[in-house]
């Protein structure tokens, strides 16, 4: 894989979906986000203007918002001038090879296995709930961390034991729970609710549970005006919900069940999109992108 910027003192080791990891000279990682966006386990094209920008700045003001809660990954923001301000220097870790995932509400796939069988990740939930209702309480839905393009199948809490252990699993699932409800509270005082989230966690070599990655961003999370929620329909979303209305309306011509690749977003798609990207992080922060 051909490294995305040549950045001065930095070897490309990986690619992700959306985050190319350098190694530095001095031992830990240069994490660089790029403006890539995916949706459906597909990588889209174009990417979004400013959208590496604007994930990093948002992850960098949850760091700090929750840096009582947990430790996070990141050393420092002084990077190479090609990579400013999407960058971010990165303690190296042991990434634990699940995705942790916290839902106060009950949407997207979560709600497919509801209506399925009245049970999500192996939590039995209440009948009569709907698409974006709350649930009685944030529940851990673990899902598998499927290899680049696969799909990640949701695990229940007893499967992570297993992959893991008892000890990090109870740890693993405490913390996203923990990384939730701070989130949602410090979220929903700024008007959006975090109806749910996938966090990365890694390990240090001494066991410590360390944020990585990404944090309560709209790429990882699903954020909803809460001025305009209303459970009963899809809810209005700062998150990639407008890309993937696209997609499978029938404008796109798509078909997401096919083998063909999705289709060019449109520009106004684009614009749109990095416009809700942009209000997201003001709407948060009280910052001026
Ligand atoms: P996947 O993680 O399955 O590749 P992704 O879409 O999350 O999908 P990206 O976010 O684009 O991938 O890539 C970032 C990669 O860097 C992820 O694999 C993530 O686990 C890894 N990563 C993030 N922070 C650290 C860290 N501090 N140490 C080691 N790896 C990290
Ligand atoms: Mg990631």
């Amino acid at each position: 894989m051909t490294a995305p910027y040549a950045v001065p003192g930095a070897t490309h080791v990986y690619s992700g979906k959306v985050r190319d990891l350098y190694e530095l000279d001095n031992g830990s990682l240069l994490m660089v986000a790029s403006d890539r966006i995916s949706a459906y386990d597909h990588a889209l094209d174009p990417p979004i203007p400013d959208k590496g920008e604007i994930l990093t700045r948002m992850s960098l003001w949850w760091f700090d918002q929750l840096r009582d809660v947990a430790p996070n990954h990141v050393i420092s923001t002084d990077v190479p001038d090609v990579v400013a301000g999407r960058a971010i220097e990165v303690e190296r870790l042991d990434m634990v090879q699940v995705e942790c995932i916290a839902r106060g509400y009950l949407t997207g796939s979560g709600l497919s296995d509801y209506r399925a069988t009245g049970v999500v990740s192996g939590i039995v939930l209440p009948d009569g709930l709907t698409d974006g209702s709350p649930l009685p309480e944030p529940i851990f839905t673990p899902s598998t961390k499927a290899a680049y393009g696969g799909h990640d199948e949701p695990i229940s809490y007893e499967q992570v034991a297993g992959l893991v252990g008892e000890d990090l699993a109870a740890q693993l699932r405490d913390l996203t729970l923990e990384v939730y409800r701070r989130g949602e509270a410090i979220a929903r005082e700024r008007g959006i609710i975090v109806a749910d989230t996938k966090i990365e966690i890694g390990l240090r070599s001494d066991g410590t549970l360390v944020l990585a990655d990404e944090l309560l961003t709209p790429d990882s999370s699903r954020f909803w005006p809460a001025d305009r929620w209303e459970p009963g329909h899809v809810q209005p979303s700062y998150d990639k919900q407008f890309v993937r209305d696209w997609l499978t309306s029938s404008e796109s011509g798509w078909d997401r069940a096919g083998d063909s690749a999705p289709p060019r977003l449109p520009d106004d798609v684009v614009e749109k999109t990095r416009a809700r990207y942009v209000e997201a992080y003001e709407t948060l922060t009280g910052e001026t992108f």
